[in-house]
C-alpha cells in the first residue's frame, strides 16, 4: 500500500493542502519533492491518487490526479461501548479497534469506570484512529464519540438488534442467539467489572450477557475479542 494521507477536509477540487502532522510526516520524514505519488484520504470513504507539486515549511501542495472508491469497511455495523482503561493501553485499544473494523466507539462512565476522557483526550485518541486507518488501508474514519454514562448509553441503544453486554458469569449459560448478524452493540466495563445492578439494568433493557470464557481478561483484550467475533462475521460458539 503506497504512503497514505489524511486531510482534514473533504477533497473537492484538483488540488489539496496537506498540514499539521500529515505534512510533517510528508515533508521531514518521508522527505518530499515535488513528482513524488501519495494516496490521499478524507475520510468520506475514497482514496485519491496525488502528486506533490510544491513543499513549504510546514504546507505540501498537493495535484489531484484521480478519484476512487475503495471499501475497506466492515460490511457490519459495530459500536463498541467500552469503559476505557488508563494510558497507553486506550491508544492501543482504539488502533486495534480501527483496525478490526469497528464503527464506533462510545467511552463508558460507569460506577467502576477509572478513564474519564476530557477533550484533549478525545482529540488525540482521534489521532490514533487516522494514524490506524493510515495503516490498514480505511477510508472512513472510525468515530470516538464524547463519553456517555451507562443508563444513557442504554437508552441510547433501545431497540438496537444483538446488544450484547460483556461480563463474566460464574454459572456459565448458553449463549445467545443473535437476530442478525449485520449490526451489533457491544458493551465492555472497566477493570472493575460493571456492578451488579449496572449489569441487572442492562438485561432489563434487552441486552444479552456474553461470558468470554474462564480467564479474567483485561477491558481491552475484551473489547477487542468481542468486537473482532462482531465486525469479522465469524460466530459466537453456538450464536446463529
Ligand atoms: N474485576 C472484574 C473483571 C473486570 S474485567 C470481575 O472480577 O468481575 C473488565 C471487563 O472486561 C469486564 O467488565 C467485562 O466487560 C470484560 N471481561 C473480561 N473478562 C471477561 C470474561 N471472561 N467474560 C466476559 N467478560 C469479560
Amino acid at each position: 500500500m503506497p504512503d497514505r494521507y489524511f486531510i482534514d477536509e473533504p477533497i473537492s477540487g484538483p488540488r489539496a493542502v496537506l498540514s499539521g502532522a500529515e505534512a510533517h510526516h510528508l515533508i521531514h520524514v518521508m522527505r518530499a519533492e515535488p513528482g513524488m505519488e501519495v494516496t490521499l484520504f478524507d475520510g468520506g470513504g475514497d482514496e485519491f491518487s496525488a502528486r506533490v507539486e510544491s513543499v513549504g515549511r510546514s504546507e505540501a501542495h498537493l495535484s489531484i490526479l484521480s478519484r476512487q472508491r475503495v471499501v475497506r469497511e466492515s460490511s457490519i455495523d459495530v459500536t463498541l461501548g467500552v469503559a476505557l482503561p488508563k494510558g497507553e493501553r486506550q491508544r492501543w485499544l482504539v488502533e486495534k479497534a480501527t483496525e478490526l473494523g469497528v464503527a464506533r466507539i462510545v467511552p463508558l462512565l460507569t460506577d467502576r469506570t477509572v478513564a474519564r476522557p476530557n477533550e484533549q483526550t478525545l482529540t488525540r485518541l482521534r489521532r490514533s484512529v487516522v494514524e490506524a486507518s493510515k495503516q490498514c488501508g480505511r477510508n472512513r474514519l472510525m468515530r470516538i464519540d464524547a463519553p456517555q454514562s451507562w443508563p444513557d448509553f442504554i437508552a441510547a441503544t433501545v431497540g438496537e438488534p444483538n446488544r450484547l453486554l460483556a461480563h463474566p458469569t460464574p454459572a456459565k449459560r448458553p449463549p445467545p442467539t443473535v437476530k442478525n448478524h449485520l449490526k451489533y452493540v457491544l458493551a465492555v466495563g472497566p477493570e472493575g467489572g460493571f456492578s451488579d445492578a449496572e449489569a441487572a439494568a442492562a438485561a432489563a433493557a434487552g441486552w444479552r450477557l456474553v461470558d468470554l470464557g474462564p480467564r479474567m481478561l483485561r477491558v481491552e483484550t475484551a473489547a477487542l475479542l468481542l468486537a473482532g467475533i462482531a465486525a469479522s462475521g465469524l460466530h459466537l460458539a453456538g450464536v446463529q
